[in-house]
């Protein structure tokens, strides 16, 4: 498969004016692109120096990530920039597209966790990037243990109502911004799940009531990169697809 026959099918599944509207290089996009044929694509959430050599070892041709190389990284970004060029990697990444569609990771964890979606939440210039849903009324500890068995790791509660909990309210990454909870909050939610805090989250999450989740960033957003492997991989049954294994950190 041709990269130009990939990036189609990778753009393929997302409205023009979503592409147009996020196309600043930053959102989506390759680093490192070339013209090559490529026959196995591995997966992750970040591109980071051990996702390269994994890669490398597995050898792929093409990392699919939701992050693009931060930015900000200084020394680390010049390292994964380097090693794609010295061996012939290409990068595509796929961020806020990827965020605001309804295969993206709220809509994918909130599928793993069996909530029956209503609303979206976390709203910026038109998009929305997390979900407010329904599930079988359960204790806060039933569904502390059931985050912990989809994420695969411990998470973090902090518990600020004693209701069971039947309305749940889902950004993947990095939700931790107080609107957000305080539409959760609005909605009628019971409790609130994301992969980031701050002081200021928490505080604001006791003051309204809200009971509070913390999983990872990396992890609440890993069902979403599966999701769009596989579409990508439905559409190029001749190309293997594999999942790049992140280590948990957060
Ligand atoms: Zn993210």
């Amino acid at each position: 498969m041709s990269v130009k026959r990939f990036e189609e099918v990778a753009l393929s599944f997302f409205p023009q004016a979503t592409l147009d509207f996020f196309n600043d290089g930053i959102q989506f996009g390759f680093n490192n692109y070339h013209v090559k044929e490529v026959n196995r694509i591995g997966y992750s959430v970040n591109l980071t120096p051990d996702i390269l050599k994994e890669a490398l070892e597995k050898q792929v041709g093409l990392i699919l990530t939701h992050h693009n190389i931060w930015e900000d990284h200084f020394e680390m970004r010049e390292a994964c920039l380097k090693f794609l060029e010295e061996h012939n990697l290409i990068h595509f990444f796929n961020h806020l597209p990827l965020d605001a569609s309804e295969f993206g990771p709220s809509y994918a964890l909130a599928e793993r966790l069996g909530l029956e979606v209503t609303d979206r939440i976390s709203f910026y210039e038109g998009f929305y990037f997390g979900v407010v849903g329904n599930l079988q009324p359960q204790t806060l500890d039933e569904l502390t243990k059931r985050l912990e068995n989809v994420l695969g790791h411990k998470v973090r509660v902090w518990k600020n109502n004693d209701r069971m909990i039947k309305r749940v309210g889902i950004v993947s990454g990095s939700g931790k911004d107080l609107a957000s909870l305080h539409e959760a909050k609005a909605l009628g939610c019971d409790a609130y799940i994301t992969g980031e805090k701050s002081l200021t989250t928490l505080l604001y999450a006791r003051h309204i009531g809200l009971n509070f989740l913390l999983g990872s960033h990396t992890f609440t957003e890993i069902d979403g990169m599966r999701k769009y492997a596989h579409l990508i991989k439905a559409k190029m049954p001749d190309v293997e697809i594999i999942e790049l294994k992140e280590e948990w950190i957060e």
